[in-house]
């Protein structure tokens, strides 16, 4: 697989120069919808250093899509601060705020009756930029994003990679400071998802801007973020590095969100668990207490299947699945 940032060349060196990410800051920013009991967003502190991708992973109605609202001021929050670039969001107009960011949302953001090109245009247009400079400019994010042959185009006359191929060239036209993408993703076939998002990744490394994406596709989050947080119920359970997430979740929740987990019952012995004779270090001690059954979360990759021999315990292989690159024993 391709490294994104080893492409990171290619962009039109025209639409990277004008735009910088700035930081963004949540400080236990919490969203009470009415008087229902339970915060859709539950004291979320964060900060997200200019120029970073930070992906929000967790299953629907765990708050992502609030957070994001919040951010742009499409909602308020209940309580906490948000603060982008040194200032409290609260002290800026909604509008000009909106004018700073680009947001994506997961499909069917574009204008109907205007082209591929014209919705690009159209942010342009309310920054009262000149006819020429708007062309020259969405025939660039157009560019960008791989479109140049479809400029002319309707949302019903391009597939669904294609007009969110528009409504991110659209976003990232007005140079955003920030650029929120709300799943954008998760309407696309595999194969074209896993396009884009490298693409979205290449893009947001060559212009610095800042990003925060959220998913509820854990490969998606893994695959392109600086850092990614796991939420769960309108809180952050853990935000780490991919590679910390997958190497050292904080907690069963995280464990099972990201990556395939095996469940085996073992023993806790010397600092350990014994599962079927092996001693494994335990990386996240939750709950373990010696001398007591506990569960251990294993990684597929981490067990290696040999034939048994007197001193190793049997196992029985129920079935073979076939997952394309890999086969997972059942
Ligand atoms: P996600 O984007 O992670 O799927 P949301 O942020 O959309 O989650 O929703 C979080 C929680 O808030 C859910 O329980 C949802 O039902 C609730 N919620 C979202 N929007 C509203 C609203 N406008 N009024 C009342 N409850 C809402
Ligand atoms: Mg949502």
């Amino acid at each position: 697989m391709s490294d994104p940032r080893s492409s990171a060349q290619n962009t039109a060196p025209d639409a990277r120069s004008e735009v910088t990410g700035v930081p963004i800051l949540l400080d236990g920013v919490t969203k009470q919808y009415g008087s229902r009991a339970k915060p859709a967003v539950d004291h979320l502190t964060l900060e997200i250093p200019a120029g970073s991708t930070v992906m929000f992973v967790g299953p629907s109605g765990c708050g992502k899509t609030t957070t994001l609202k919040m951010i742009n001021r499409l909602i308020e929050p209940s309580q906490g601060r948000i603060v982008i670039d040194g200032e409290d969001v609260t002290t800026m107009n909604g509008d000009e705020l909106r004018r700073r960011m680009g947001y994506v949302i997961q499909a069917g953001g574009l204008f109907p009756h205007m082209t591929a090109r014209q919705n690009v245009e159209f942010g342009l247009q309310l920054r009262k930029q000149s006819g020429d400079q708007r062309r020259k400019r969405a025939q660039e994010m157009l560019d960008l994003v791989g479109l140049s042959d479809h400029l002319d185009k309707y949302a019903h006359q391009m597939s669904g990679g294609q007009q969110q191929r528009v409504s991110l060239a659209r976003a990232l036209a007005i140079s955003p400071q920030v650029l929120l993408l709300d799943e954008p993703l998760s309407a696309l076939d595999a194969k074209v998802r896993v396009q884009l998002r490298d693409e979205i990744r290449r893009i947001q490394l060559d212009l610095g801007t800042t990003t925060l994406f959220v998913t509820h596709d854990q490969e998606e989050a893994l695959a392109i973020a600086d850092r990614v947080g796991v939420m769960r119920s309108g809180t952050l359970q853990q935000i780490a590095p991919p590679q910390e997430l997958y190497s050292a979740p904080a907690n069963d929740f995280v464990a099972d969100f990201v990556g395939v987990t095996n469940r085996l019952m073992g023993l806790v012995k010397n600092g350990t668990i014994d599962v079927f004779g092996s001693c494994l270090d335990i990386v996240n001690d939750v709950s373990h207490r010696e001398g007591k059954r506990g569960v251990a979360l294993i990684r597929p990759e981490d067990i290696v299947v040999r034939p048994a021999t007197s001193s190793r315990p049997h196992a029985t292989v129920l079935n073979r699945v076939l997952r394309g690159s890999v086969t997972s024993l059942l």
